[in-house]
């Protein structure tokens, strides 16, 4: 077998809390004589380096033996005696691997020792069993690890990958200094535990929880909210009295900015410890960061940090897949699951302390079907702690059934093509727009859908880290990207330039817009707004959440003649198009969907608290969570510290 990395996954594997020196101990203990050279920690990962690679190859069996002993990650890495050259590495590599994988590129970093391939056939670069790989890896010395060739580029994958390759010695100074943190000798016994909220509670926005121990201070999510001014905009570091440079690591569970908005701000503040997130999450983070700043500079509203603050985010960011587990301070470790609600977003499960307590923080989840995501995973090996959002969790928010909302959409679209007329959505960038764009393609496959698809804004860059992540996608549309047939590919969807936007505006054609933003705040929904509105055989339809004050919320409530300002004058537009809301495409768990996840959850936690909601809804949901479920349930409000050990 090639893997020379061992991850641990199940919960029965959870070790006990290990010190560097005893973790040395044990390689030296259990390791095959005078293989072993030295022993490293890099974030939670474990480095065993050789002379003998290829022994390690053709006896996999002593990996895994040390990570079981170990119950950590252990990732293999050869001496620098033992690699070749990159030139001759890089010859070797395209004489082995058949010309039919098709590789498209060939990087070396020098100081993990590992070759990236990228290739478009990842099985043909892998070989039977492995059996290429072997070869190539006992030839060349180098760790070979495997990109996918995405077959839509996103250009914030290539700079992450930039930023990332030109930092390698840093990040690996970075990396071992975390995991000397990570398997420090603990000063104090785990015999309390309590959250804190900064932000996000009774509020949707700015969500912060602080999670903190005797010996570990630890924080899920570090939002902005973008709605709000003055110090109502960012989680309250200061009242809480939190030194931010004493923080051990900070979890972001999804890339929405009010969940992730305010991470790079630690940075700029004495903060050098870890982010941990899901691989596509770092990179719509990013995404979403460098956009919420050069907005902001534009807008004379600048954010308090800048993109030097994003890329430091970047360097520090260590990625998990779902169920992968991870000694994150000497008494937590983490794990995240499927939250169903966008690409890459997770629950936080943390388990602290030698089997005390567990707890799993939601972040925003979906609990039922799209065309994008799983839902939620709603199984997890312990749970004493439930904190979960309920931003549709009011006693009245019932969505409409998702097979409804599609029938609505596809119906509305039908009508306004008889009529000659365009359709604009406007949508935020991640989520909604490419949920929408598989809902056409879908429908496209069945019945004649002879109309252009026009994707503008941050959206396709967006779709191209969708496709960029598969594994991620839900498992019908991860096979037809694996067997070339990428949904997000169809002919209809065509990508639009700002200069394109006139001539679409212009002609008589009638044709389907997805435009950023979704709450007409800005960007091209609105100038498509400004140009079509005046045509009754227009039709503008609202698939996401419209916020208090935004332009979405007051066409959708009833707005029909607004001052606008064209072409450096104000004037008067009518609204003659139609304006239509379809409710069931959100993100979010609605509240039947919130009570059918309490009611699923296993193990049945003792204790809920409710957050990401207002006020009223907050109050409502735990009451009835109590009721129905008799869970000690709260709503807490922020700056709240409830002792939950
Ligand atoms: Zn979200
Ligand atoms: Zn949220």
């Amino acid at each position: 077998m090639w893997i020379l990395s061992v991850k641990i996954r199940s919960f029965s594997e959870r070790g006990y809390i290990l010190e560097l020196k005893d973790i040395k101990q044990l390689v030296e203990e259990n390791a095959p004589e005078g293989k072993i050279t030295k022993v490293d920690v890099e974030g939670p990962k474990i480095v065993l380096y050789t002379d003998d690679i290829g022994f390690f190859i053709d006896n996999n069996d002593k990996v895994r033996k040390l990570a079981t002993i170990l119950k950590k990650r252990i990732i293999m890495r050869p001496n620098a005696e033992g690699i070749l050259e990159p030139e001759k590495a890089r010859k070797i590599v395209r004489e082995i691997i058949p010309e039919d994988a098709n590789i498209t590129g060939i990087d070396f970093d020098e100081d993990f020792r590992e070759i990236y391939i990228e290739a478009e056939k990842l099985g043909l670069v892998i070989g039977k069993r492995g059996a290429t790989l072997d070869e190539v890896t006992k030839k060349i010395g180098w760790i070979p690890r495997l990109l996918r060739k995405s077959p839509i580029v996103s250009e914030t994958i290539k700079g992450t990958r930039r930023i990332l390759f030109e930092s390698s010695s840093e990040r690996q100074k970075i990396l071992r200094s975390v995991g000397r943190r990570i398997y420090r000798k603990p000063d104090a016994e785990c015999d309390w535990i309590r959250v804190m909220h900064l932000g996000g509670a009774k509020e949707v926005g700015r969500s912060s929880i602080l999670l903190q121990t005797p010996e570990s201070n630890v924080l899920m999510d570090c939002g902005i909210n973008v709605a709000a001014s003055g110090s109502d905009r960012y989680p309250d570091f200061r009242a809480s009295k939190i030194a931010i440079d004493k923080l051990d690591a900070v979890i972001v569970s999804h890339a929405h900015l009010d969940h992730c908005g305010f991470v790079p701000y630690l940075y700029k503040y004495g903060y050098e410890g870890p982010v941990y997130c899901t691989e596509p999450t770092r990179d719509l983070m990013t995404l979403l960061q460098l956009d919420a700043v050069e907005i902001g500079e534009k807008e004379g509203r600048e954010l308090p940090y800048s993109s030097k603050e994003v890329r430091a985010t970047i360097k520090h960011t260590i990625t998990l897949d779902y169920g992968e587990v991870a000694d994150i301070t000497p008494d937590m470790r983490l794990t995240l699951y499927n939250a169903g609600h966008i690409l890459g977003s997770s629950i936080i499960h943390l388990h602290i302390g030698e089997g005390l307590h567990n707890l799993v923080y939601t972040g925003d989840i979906k609990f039922g079907d799209t065309r994008l995501l799983e839902a939620a995973n709603f199984e997890f090996p312990r749970v004493e702690t439930l904190i979960m959002e309920g931003t549709y969790g009011g006693r009245y928010d019932i969505q409409s059934r998702r097979r409804d909302s599609e029938n609505e959409l596809i119906q509305s679209i039908e009508e306004t093509i008889k009529k000659k007329g365009k359709i604009l959505i406007p949508v935020f960038s991640i989520g909604r727009s490419q949920e929408v764009m598989m809902v056409l393609e879908n429908y496209s496959r069945y019945e004649e859908l002879d109309i252009p698809i026009y994707i503008d804004g941050m959206i396709w860059e967006a779709t191209a880290i969708h496709t960029s992540y598969p594994e991620y996608l839900k498992g019908n549309i991860r096979k037809r990207i694996f067997n070339g047939q990428n949904p997000f590919l169809m002919d209809n969807f065509e990508r639009v330039k700002s200069k394109e936007r006139h001539s679409i505006i212009e002609s008589d054609e009638p044709c389907v817009i997805l435009a950023t933003s979704g709450m007409m705040t800005g960007g091209p929904s609105v100038e498509y707004f400004k140009n079509l509105a005046g045509n009754p055989n227009n039709t503008l339809i609202f698939v996401g959440y419209q916020a208090e004050g935004s332009l979405g919320r007051r066409l959708q409530n009833g707005l029909r003649e607004l001052a606008i300002e064209k072409n450096g004058r104000m004037s008067n537009l009518k609204v003659n198009m139609g304006v239509k809301t379809i409710d069931g495409f959100s993100g979010h768990a609605d509240r039947r969907q919130l009570l059918g996840y309490s009611k699923k959850i296993t193990p049945k936690p003792k204790r809920a608290l409710i957050v990401h909601c207002e006020s009223k809804k907050c109050m409502n949901l735990a009451m009835t969570l109590h009721e129905m479920f008799g869970f000690e349930a709260s709503a807490p409000q922020n700056l709240d510290a409830i002792r939950i050990v």
